[in-house]
């Protein structure tokens, strides 16, 4: 990438006109050839405009995979180790300009700084772990049932990979995708999600800077029919990676499918807590504070069901609904900040009815499901903590991904009783316990299903070398983060060396 098209992508910036960014193909920064623009406004504020974006369309997508096909032919014959070295450089760049960063996600997002400098570490952890992998991408060597004959079996490209992504982990989630794809060896088209753009291209700039060569990562702005799908069409891309709603999930993995592209999806999840008599109750409520209003409630893997043994029920509900009752709401770029805003007005609506849904289906309201309007909060997507109790399992409420500070508490009769209605869901992402007794936290940990569970923490928190994904309809069987990551951009080669200078028939010669 040539150093003067990278310090240049933006058009124009003044104190009274946002910056307008545009997409990234083939290294050059170049306008939408639809010759249409969206905004990025601050959820929190929406009178501040983050910077304008590119609203692409399919030929925006045609270049930027001609680009990275074109790509592909160069990088995939550079050694791995050296790959590595520039993901390792970007690492120590992304260091360097974390806090800027996260100030520019709180902006776009919303979430509050402490949470926003945790998604740009988490980038530059996954981008510590991949340069090493650079040096790893083991494969087997294993004996042939011939003489003389040598059997392995080598990791390859794929080629150029489809990347789509979510608005609520921004930098976090492109770094799981992109950075694997590449030291791998592949090239790469992404589409960042039309509310969080910025961090994408935050993230692509510092790779661009730490050196990665023009084409091999191509950034395409803009909405999910006209970009997401003819990424998902195209028959020169050969993998689609997806973090999105199950909704959506469905949609690209059937047109995936048509092209037998290699397809990860990782989706929703209404992710369970189980408190047990025995739990340690202050951990368990700060944990399922944590795990349910971290991040507005918009995480994946958010504590948004929590299944509370019922000889604890009574003093465990007024001591969580008391915390969540005095969380301090507000703008993220405020460090006493604990809970930000929804993403955007569409997600607030969603929130608020099914405030409506869980009345109206019978479940105690305890605290919160209101709009907040007034003074700092005028101009943003606020809502109240809010915290459902005595939920029946089989409601709305507690089956439904929500995606915002809305939680259900679910009384329950012991262990067995809530494994049951944890797992009585169409999601399987993540889930916890919280007891001092080793026998049910090891039951819990076999019978739970979900692909990942905590033990004594809640259902947020995971660390960027172990699998990350879920069963059921949170994705169709894939991992992302450690070596999941290498499986899914790599394909495996069989090589066979006959040095035995005679024609050897397998399963047919076999030696005395
Ligand atoms: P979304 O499904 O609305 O959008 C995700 C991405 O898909 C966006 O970039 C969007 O533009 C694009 N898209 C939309 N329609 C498309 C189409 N027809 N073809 C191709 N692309 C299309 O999700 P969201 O609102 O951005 O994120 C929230 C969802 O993501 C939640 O369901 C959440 O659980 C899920 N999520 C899952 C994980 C995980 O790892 N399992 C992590 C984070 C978020």
């Amino acid at each position: 990438m040539a150093t003067d098209t990278l310090t240049a992508p933006v058009i124009v910036g003044t104190a009274t006109r946002p910056k307008i960014y545009r997409n990234f193909i083939d290294g050059e920064w170049v306008e939408a050839s639809t010759g249409e623009t969206f905004e990025n406004r601050n959820p929190a504020d929406t009178r501040d405009v983050v910077g304008i974006f590119q609203k692409s369309g399919k030929a925006d997508v045609e270049a930027a995979v001609d680009a990275a096909k074109r790509a592909f032919r160069k990088w995939r014959l550079v050694p791995a180790p050296r790959r590595a070295e520039i993901v390792y450089r970007a690492a120590e760049m992304l260091m360097e300009r974390k806090e800027d960063y996260a100030r520019d996600m709180t902006r776009e997002m919303g979430k509050v700084l402490k949470e926003t400098r945790g998604d740009v570490q988490e980038a530059i952890d996954t981008a510590y772990y991949m340069a090493g992998e650079g040096r790893r991408m083991f494969g087997p060597t294993t004996p042939s049932e011939l003489p003389n004959k040598f059997a392995m079996a080598v990791r390859t490209p794929i080629g150029v990979c489809a990347m789509i992504t979510p608005w609520n982990f921004p930098m976090a989630i492109p770094s799981w995708k992109l950075l694997p794809a590449i030291v791998c060896g592949n090239t790469c088209v992404i589409k960042p999600a039309q509310d969080t753009p910025l961090s994408t291209f935050n993230l692509v700039r510092t790779l661009a800077d730490a050196g990665v060569p023009k084409g091999v990562i191509n950034i395409v702005t803009g909405f999910g029919s006209s970009v997401g799908t003819p990424m998902t069409e195209h028959p020169e891309v050969r993998a689609v990676s997806l973090t999105g709603s199950t909704e959506v999930g469905r949609i690209v993995g059937t047109s995936a499918a048509k092209t037998f592209k290699h397809c990860s999806l990782e989706l929703g999840g209404k992710n369970p807590m189980i408190v047990l008599d025995d739990a340690n109750l202050d951990l368990a409520i700060e944990g399922g504070l944590w795990g349910g209003f971290g991040t507005t409630g918009q995480r994946c893997t958010a504590t948004s069901r929590i299944i509370v043994q019922k000889g604890i029920y009574g003093e465990f509900v007024e001591r969580y609904v008391n915390r969540a009752k005095s969380l301090k709401v507000g703008n993220g770029l405020d460090e006493t900040v604990e809970m930000g805003p929804a993403i955007n007005a569409s997600q607030l609506g969603t929130d608020l009815n099914y405030v409506e849904v869980g009345r109206s289906e019978g479940a105690k309201l305890k605290c919160g499901g209101n709009k907040l309007t007034k003074g700092e909060y005028a101009n943003g997507y606020f809502m109240e903590p809010t915290v459902f109790i005595d939920v029946d399992p089989k409601m709305r409420i507690a089956q439904e991904e929500i995606f915002g500070p809305v939680v259900s508490i679910i009384p329950c009769d012991n262990l067995e009783h809530a494994i049951e209605i944890a797992n009585n869901i169409e999601y399987g992402l993540s889930s916890a316990l919280y007891t001092k007794d080793v026998n049910k936290a090891f039951s819990a940990m076999r019978d739970l299903h979900a692909g990942i569970t905590y033990i004594n923490a809640p259902t947020i928190g995971a660390e960027v070398h172990l699998p990350f994904g879920g069963v059921k309809a949170t994705g169709n069987g894939h991992r992302e983060g450690g070596i999941g990551a290498i499986d899914f951009y790599t394909e495996w080669k069989s090589v066979y060396v006959d040095y035995s200078d005679r024609l050897q028939k397998a399963q047919i010669d076999r030696p005395e």
